[in-house]
């Protein structure tokens, strides 16, 4: 399957992807994961988005549709994906278009603003390999460390609440009219997010007919 999890940051679509990834046995991309890892690593292009994620702006599209393309050539994306944070803006939609991807179901969860700025400031990340955490709806086991590869959680720089208004303006201006275009092909499914991850979960399967 060829699922897109469409959502304002925070509405849970990461950790809604770890969970349908595997289920359905295939690799999640996040566009958001793979920059920030680039940044952690200090390349070229990690350092050239830093002040666009740093303000809550967008990456130009040229750099997240080129990481996109040389992902998606990979052999684990031959029986499907999730994709998290991508598409973000139209012209990155057409550009998936253009690749010749054709998605089977785009998600999009929805979470009202204010309940997206209560939830940001509590959420965790391990800079490590990009699993998400919540102080109180998804807590890791010891709190501190990421459960998958034991590394310290750290909150996002881009989780500041002044960062985060910014960022659920973009998603509405830019991010959003992708419902349009993903509900006149057929293909857009709305799930309320709910107050816990598996409440979310069971809409999301249900949503995605399996
Ligand atoms: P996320 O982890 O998905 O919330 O992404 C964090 C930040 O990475 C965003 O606020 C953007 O600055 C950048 N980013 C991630 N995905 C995209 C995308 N598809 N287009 C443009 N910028 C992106």
């Amino acid at each position: 399957m060829k699922i897109i999890f469409l959502g304002a940051p925070g509405a849970g679509k990461g950790t809604q992807a770890e969970i349908v990834s595997e289920r359905l046995s295939i690799p999640t991309i996040s566009t958001g994961v793979i920059i920030r890892e680039a940044l952690a690593a200090g390349t070229e292009m990690g350092l050239a988005a830093k002040k666009f994620i740093d303000e809550g702006a967008l990456v130009p599209d040229d750099v997240v549709i080129g990481i996109i393309r040389e992902r998606l050539s990979l052999d684990d994306c031959a029986n499907g994906f999730i994709l998290d944070g991508f598409p973000r803006t139209v012209p990155q939609a057409e550009a998936l278009d253009k690749m010749g991807i054709t998605l089977d179901r785009v998600i999009s969860i929805e979470v009202s603003d204010e309940e997206i700025v209560k939830r940001m400031s509590g959420r965790r990340v391990c800079q490590k390999c990009g699993s998400s955490y919540h102080v109180e709806s998804k807590p890791s086991k010891d709190g501190v460390h990421c459960d998958r590869c034991q590394s310290e959680l750290t909150i996002r720089k881009d989780d500041d609440p002044k960062v985060v208004l910014n960022r659920l303006s973009v998603y509405h201006s830019t991010t959003e009219p992708l419902k349009d275009f993903y509900a006149e092909k057929g293909i857009l499914k709305l799930v309320e997010g709910q107050d816990t991850v598996e409440q979310t979960t069971a809409l999301t399967m249900a949503a995605l007919g399996v």
